[in-house]
């Protein structure tokens, strides 16, 4: 979510009455929002994802509510020594949060562990889970108010207690203080969130933080319907549940079971309830991404569960057979349950088969969708799969962050309405070529560079200049996102300004190179991209050849308040993953609105950002994604160009130091196991990278390509995703708010 303060007072229109309030109290209002610490309750992007579309929701109305855990831990909070990425804890809860409400009324059992049996029931049987451990949830509110809007929305998260029924056998043997102990250990469900960005292992804990979630998530949601309903007729028609990639898809099962187990409904209504009610939003573009439960582990943990998605499987395994035949190979791909070393079950096939709408992230991701990672799931329910693309919410990520673009953009269309109506942002384009506009827009961002550069200095004691080009890439760690060819292109260019006449040195374009993002704990090559960045950086603002004309900034600790500062004050940014492996991006859309341009590949909601403002106005460069298989095929014969065989010997011959370090990682590069074809991609990265100096030293052309990145930047509005939620998946309406 970030901070809450500053977006609050945005989206409450009291800003400057609350500012001019803390001024007579004696305090700055932007010195005082600072002091707020993230609220880091996800990953990176799918999490960032939910906290955008929760902005657009309250703003536009929706009757929505937002669950989570309250995790006692957040992210991890990235610390670098001597280069080195160390996690540190993230103790936001320490001196207390005061914008959540506890609802201590609002409490629910949830269950683990324990047995099934059979009992006699009405002349038949039926299942009973015994369960061997109860945690309490408890609800925290956090409250999201709309922008010009009375409406306020909730996300509830949810924190695990110990249960008020103790267990009066430990008690009663006398081991008095194991069982103290003991009730504790329910606090550690809710106590820390999982750093592992898109790669899951079947942990215990995490499964249990997954059913924690779901099973409070859902008893709220049915108390709530069964306070004005004494049946389940019209659940479907009051309730829809979106499911943000597969790590609540237990829901679905617990679903069946209050059905079946509590409610006594039977079996085929209940599973009838079910298909209406669930959807599910994809993120992954990688079959090997998809998340798996051992059946051991869930055995154990939910037996019941187990029971249920085995029926559901059956059924559906029995109905599949009647419409494709007896394809034993299909089937078997197609089945909820695994059986392999380790038997388990496929997590996003049991979304599948129970939702009624399977939707990608963005146009490209869906294809890649009905085209390779769910295909047998497509040729049998075509009418399930659509796509909405993702989108992030124009209030925090340009009103918020940016307030001097965003008074220029106001008096420039003379209106405050696109804050609600972004398509607005399209009338600039009319003034895309208007010199007053021009010399305003480049004070506004001189300014946010100014902003960025003392920040860099105060945190790095590097200073940088503001004549030069910032070139920004922030985001997680991945070698899918090839921060590596960053890197490698920017020693390339350190190497040319080394080499070259004194005198030659006056046409170089100058650069700020900015890096930032967390690497996952156990991700061994993100960690050493990260070491590399800052053994690169060390050396190139440490040599007195090259002064202004190159520095290098790796960003530590990147979190959505970095973003804020960081985003407004970029010139250049890079969305540079191998085509086919980004399933949509949140972050080019925020450069975007803020009039950043992208030096891009043509991958995920990027695609579409070449619709709306034209390949132009941005830099592409790279293997297209059709192009990409056959790339790969080619292994150790793929031919590279020579720069890039000499950056990476420049690495491997320990130029940077550290050579035994980078030995993996430049391993990874060459011999027929670059996957990830930086090698392939570099020449063109490079031509990509020219051109944008060559464009940034045009300021007139610059200016008209960043106003027309603004300009078109409408369509990447969570709004217009919401709505798209609205319409078609979840049917329902604005719900205005009466006073
Ligand atoms: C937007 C955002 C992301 C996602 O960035 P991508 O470039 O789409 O990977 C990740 N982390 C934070 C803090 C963000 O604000």
């Amino acid at each position: 979510m970030g901070r809450s303060l500053s977006n609050s007072v945005i989206n409450l229109g009291i800003r400057d009455q609350y500012a001019d309030a803390l001024k007579e109290l004696g305090f700055e209002y932007e010195v005082l929002a600072e002091q707020e610490g993230d609220a880091a309750l996800g990953n990176g992007g799918l999490a960032r994802l939910s906290a955008c579309q929760m902005d657009s929701l309250a703003t536009m109305d929706y009757p929505a509510w937002g669950y989570g855990l309250r995790y006692q831990y957040g992210l991890f909070r990235q610390v670098i020594l001597d280069g080195y990425q160390h996690e540190h804890p993230d103790y936001w809860l320490n001196f207390g949060n005061p914008w959540e409400i506890e609802r201590v009324h609002v409490t629910y059992p949830v269950k683990f562990y324990g047995t099934v049996e059979d009992e006699n029931f009405n002349g038949g049987k039926r299942k009973v889970w015994l369960p061997g451990e109860m945690v309490e949830a408890v609800a925290y509110d956090n409250p999201i108010p709309g922008h010009g809007t009375r409406n306020t929305i909730t996300l509830r998260l949810w924190a695990a207690k110990p249960s008020d029924q103790i267990d009066m056998e430990s008690y009663n043997t006398g081991d008095y203080i194991n069982a103290v102990v003991n009730r504790q250990r329910a606090e550690t469900i809710s106590s820390v969130l999982y750093p592992d960005d898109r790669s899951y292992q079947g942990k215990e804990l995490r499964l249990k933080q997954q059913y924690f979630f779901v099973s409070a998530s859902l008893q709220d949601i049915i108390r709530r319907f069964k306070d004005s309903h004494s049946n389940f007729d019209d659940f479907p028609e009051k309730v829809a549940l979106q499911l943000n990639d597969t790590h609540p898809s237990l829901a679905i099962a617990e679903v069946m079971r209050v059905l079946v187990d509590e409610e006594h409904l039977d079996w085929k209504r209940a599973w009838g309830i079910v298909c209406k009610i669930f959807s599910f939003t994809t993120h992954t573009v990688l079959p090997e991404g998809l998340e798996k439960v051992p059946v051991d582990l869930l055995e154990s943990l939910l037996p019941r569960h187990l029971q249920i998605i085995y029926d559901i499987n059956f059924d559906y395994i029995e109905e599949l057979k009647k419409k494709i035949g007896l394809d034993y190979d299909r089937l078997s791909r197609m089945s909820i349950v695994e059986d392999g070393a380790v038997k388990s079950i496929r997590m996003a096939n049991l979304a599948i088969v129970c939702s009624h709408t399977v939707n990608g992230v963005s146009r490209v991701h869906s294809e890649l969708l009905k085209t390779r990672v769910f295909k047998d799931f497509y040729e049998l329910w075509p009418h399930k799969f659509d796509y909405k693309t993702n989108g992030v919410t124009q209030r925090r990520w340009i009103v918020v962050s940016n307030p001097s673009l965003s008074a220029l953009i106001s008096k420039w269309l003379g209106t405050e309405a696109w804050i609600r109506d972004v398509d607005l942002l399209a009338g600039l384009q009319e003034q895309a070529a208007n010199v007053d506009l021009h010399e305003e827009w480049r004070m506004v961002r001189k300014l946010n560079k100014m902003r960025l550069a003392e920040y860099i200095e105060a945190m790095s004691g590097i200073k940088v200049s503001v004549s030069a080009m910032f070139d920004v890439q922030i985001k997680r760690i991945h070698e899918y996102k090839r921060q590596l060819l960053n890197i490698l292109g920017i020693i390339h260019r350190y190497d040319c300004i080394k080499n070259m006449e004194k005198s030659d040195r006056t046409k170089v374009v100058p650069r700020v190179c900015i890096i930032g993002g967390k690497a996952a704990p156990g991700y061994e090559i993100a960690k050493k991209i990260i070491k590399l960045c800052n053994a690169v950086a060390e050396k190139i603002n440490n040599d007195p050849d090259v002064g202004d004309l190159l520095k290098l900034v790796f960003i530590p600790d990147y979190n959505v308040s970095v973003a804020e500062l960081v985003i407004p004050g970029a010139d250049l940014s890079q969305h540079i993953s191998t085509a086919g492996h980004e399933a949509s991006g949140t972050g080019n859309m925020k450069f975007l609105m803020n009039g950043c341009l992208l030096l891009a590949t043509e991958d995920g909601s990027t695609v579409e950002i070449i619709e709306e403002i034209g390949e132009d106005n941005m830099f592409l460069f790279g293997a297209k994604m059709h192009e990409v298989p056959a790339l790969r095929v080619k292994g150790p014969a793929l031919k590279v160009p020579l720069q890039f065989a000499s950056v990476v010997r420049m690495v491997r011959d320990g130029y940077f130091g550290f050579q035994d370090y980078f030995e993996s990682l430049c391993d990874k590069l060459e011999g027929g196991n670059d996957f990830y074809l930086l090698g392939y991609d570099f020449q063109s990265y490079l031509e990509a990278q020219a051109a944008a100096d060559k464009a940034f030293v045009d300021q007139e052309k610059w200016t008209r390509m960043s106003i027309l990145s603004t300009a078109g930047s409408g369509r990447f509005s969570s709004d217009r995703t919401i709505e798209e939620y609205a319409e078609k998946t979840w049917g329902i309406e604005p719900c205005k708010c009466p006073f």
